[in-house]
């Protein structure tokens, strides 16, 4: 099982502030991270919930190393296990770039308070995490004699950085060569091969995704959708064929075959089953690409990834009738960040729009999906990604919303979000952050089976 450390960038870029704060007497400052953990067959990810500095006032002097934390601090940060049922990290920072180690110290230290952290909080894993100015490392416990460490690091948001310990490269071979993106940066080859991204809905919005990420390398593609191809599919449906439709092959097997004729090494998890269905495919993904139907859809697999710290990135288009033989193609890719605006907080995702889908529900039939409209918009939203995580140029914003208008065939940034952000998302509560029934023990048993 590979341990993931996830945590907001922007929250990790407050930790480092704080940490480098100077304290009157001791030489460096500590702190705890409350995680709240979620689980699948392959990966343990520790969401970090939030951040809690050790106070000025609960350092002691001390002979031997100059200063450390003193009783108050440990017996605060067990409060917090114990009252809000949460795993706890010890965190401080080395003064350096590079991958940073524990010292002999740190070391000595965790292997007494993190035994205190399982007496009040048994069911949740704990450890410990240093920082340097760009990297950090840990280590877990999964049970009181259980250490591992992090085998991967998730800083979501834009930019995003995924670290990798013991990364997969993508093959050495004729058919590899990435040299017209390495402006992408000099690992980004790797990076991408790292990558694991899930594709809500494997349809017209869809498919076009899964065809880009198979072209740019993404290592590990997730494909989900319960159904299979129908003929009126076919006008927009990449990788499709007419002996698709003859034989009524399910979408994610399309999307499987297109992605591996593209390239053969990469990864693809197809799953034909609604998105509910497949949690185990987007707890430990590093972007969601959502393609469904309906603003209902959209707000319960925003709120998934939100609870599990994951990019989501939404597609959509609609052709909306204005006047006799009159039509107004229209799209947007909204792009939806851990601890940042969300589609409500944007105005996108409305009661009314919300009340008008329930009314309507069952009255459509069919509605109006072109290529044309729903490639633009997968080149957005793979773009956005892209973007994010391999920033070429100097690149940052908490969220990304682009309106498509298919009539004059232009793409903007919505003017709406000024109108509706006020302040941090409220919609989305720490505290329903990872999985609620996660208990670290069910863990261990899991991995003797
Ligand atoms: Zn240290
Ligand atoms: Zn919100």
């Amino acid at each position: 099982m590979t341990p993931i450390l996830r945590c907001p960038t922007q929250l990790l870029d407050e930790i480092r502030r704080d940490l480098s704060r100077p304290h009157a007497f001791a030489a460096e400052r500590v702190g705890f991270l409350s995680v709240r953990p979620a689980a699948t067959r392959r990966s343990l990810v520790l969401i970090v919930e939030a951040y809690h500095p050790v106070a000025d006032a609960d350092y002691l002097r001390d002979r031997s190393v100059g200063a450390m934390m003193g009783p108050d601090a440990i017996r605060k940060a067990l409060d917090i296990a114990l009252l809000q049922n949460v795993g706890m990290f010890h965190i401080h920072m080395h003064e350096h770039t590079g991958r940073p180690s524990f010292s002999r110290t740190d070391l000595r230290e965790q292997d007494k308070f993190v035994l205190d952290f399982f007496k009040v909080c048994p069911t949740m894993p704990h450890g410990a995490v240093v920082l340097s100015h760009d990297l950090a490392a840990g280590r877990v416990w999964i049970s009181p004699n259980e250490v591992e460490p992090f085998a991967e690091l998730n800083f979501m948001g834009s930019p995003a950085t995924i670290h990798v310990f013991s990364p997969n490269t993508p093959p050495v071979d004729n058919g590899t060569d990435f040299s017209r993106q390495s402006f992408l940066g000099p690992h980004s080859d790797q990076l991408f091969a790292n990558i694991r991204a899930l594709v809500v809905g494997a349809g017209g919005g869809g498919s076009p995704i899964c065809q880009q990420l198979a072209h740019i390398g993404i290592g590990n593609i997730r494909v989900v959708d319960p159904q299979e191809i129908e003929p009126s599919n076919l006008n927009r449906l990449v990788g499709a064929t007419a002996l698709d439709v003859k034989r009524r092959a399910p979408k994610v097997e399309i999307a499987d075959r297109h992605i591996r004729d593209i390239r053969p090494w990469i990864e693809v998890m197809p799953r034909q089953k609604p998105w509910q269905e497949a949690d185990d495919l987007l707890i430990d993904a590093h972007v969601v690409f959502g393609c469904v139907d309906g603003y209902r859809q959209r707000m319960y697999l925003e709120s998934a990834c939100r609870r599990y710290g994951v990019p989501y990135i939404d597609i959509g288009m609609d052709v909306t009738r204005i006047a006799e033989q009159h039509y107004a193609v229209a799209g947007q890719m909204i792009a939806s960040l851990p601890g940042q605006p969300c589609m409500k907080c944007l105005g996108f995702l409305t009661q009314d729009r919300l009340d008008q889908e329930e009314n309507d529900y069952g009255a459509a039939g069919g509605v109006p999906q072109v290529i044309w409209t729903n490639s633009t918009l997968a080149s957005l939203a793979v773009g956005t990604f892209v973007r994010m995580f391999t920033p070429w140029f100097s690149y940052a914003a908490c969220y990304e919303w682009l309106e498509l208008d298919g009539n004059s065939q232009t793409v903007s940034t919505s003017q709406q979000p000024q109108f509706n952000i006020k302040g941090p998302c409220r919609h989305f509560p720490a505290k329903d952050l990872g999985d609620p029934f996660f208990d670290v023990t069910t863990l261990s048993i899991q991995r003797d089976v």
